[in-house]
């Protein structure tokens, strides 16, 4: 399994901090923080990123993320869409495969056949974008009460009617816990669909008051990691296992130093 860095554990450095961070520690890959990027290319162009890249020798895995993406007006959607475009032509140029694509909280009094139908809707609009860039979506369920898609098996289900080849899931652990997605949910996903695992811990506090900033080091907090890892193991998934934290405290440490304790508390969970 690689092991991936996603730039939200380091949310307050830049873009380059993170390529220096992955290539420092050896990571396999980054996740790029889209706000970084943004950020990067008001004084750079997406052809210095790609000789920094390849300077440093430092695969992208991904973008992260659209936001938001079902349930939008027809000018906010378009909006999405020109995003959309715009990431897809970074990530052709960069050598870079998935950009992460997140459903929107979920309206009033809404059936679960009407979020399945906007979800999968948004999700084809956007694949057919993405195709032409030869670039996957993968789609990430927020573990949140009041997301429209807050589990792994309304994900897959959704990620199954969409039944494109660039379309694809997000396991996050810290989403799959606090939406109290099913264990045995993972058996029913095909593994080539899983586009990216986000791992992380949790602080040991009810489901209901976790927050993103409650996110822990791997094997610091009480998501059951192992049989996690387990049961994607039985599904045959070995891609890439990606930090992603975003707990302030670790915002205010040395980036450098919360990356490699990340890395080896992760390893060490892979190990079993
Ligand atoms: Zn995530």
């Amino acid at each position: 399994m690689l092991i991936g860095f996603n730039g939200a554990t380091t949310i307050k450095n830049d873009l380059l901090t993170d390529i220096n961070i992955v290539q420092k520690l050896s990571y396999d890959a980054l996740e790029i923080w889209s706000a970084k990027l943004y950020q990067y290319l008001k004084k750079n162009t997406v052809s210095d990123l790609k000789k920094i890249l390849k300077r440093k020798k430092v695969r992208v895995w991904s973008i992260n993320s659209i936001e938001c993406i079902t349930f939008q007006d027809d000018k906010t959607f378009a909006k999405k869409k020109r995003e959309c475009k715009k990431l897809c032509e970074i990530c052709a140029d960069i050598g870079c495969k998935n950009i992460v694509v997140v459903p929107s909280p979920n309206p009033k009094n809404i059936k679960q056949s009407e979020i399945i139908k906007k979800s999968v809707d948004a999700l084809c609009e956007l694949s057919d974008i993405a195709s032409k860039y030869n670039v996957n979506l993968a789609f990430e369920f927020l573990g949140f009460k009041d997301c429209s898609v807050n589990n792994l098996s309304l994900c897959n289900k959704i990620v199954k009617k969409v039944n494109s080849e660039n379309v694809g899931v997000v396991i996050d652990t810290f989403h799959f816990y606090t939406g109290g997605s099913k264990l045995d949910s993972i058996k029913d996903v095909d593994a080539n669909k899983i586009f990216i695992f986000h791992i992380n811990d949790a602080e040991n506090i009810p489901i209901k008051f976790l927050k993103d900033s409650h996110r822990l080091f791997p094997g610091d907090g009480i998501i059951p990691l192992r049989e996690i890892l387990f049961a994607l193991k039985n599904i045959s998934y070995d891609k890439i296992a990606s930090i992603e934290l975003f707990r302030p405290e670790y915002w205010e440490w040395q980036p450098e130093a919360v990356a490699r304790i990340a890395k080896e508390k992760t390893l060490k969970i892979l190990e079993g």
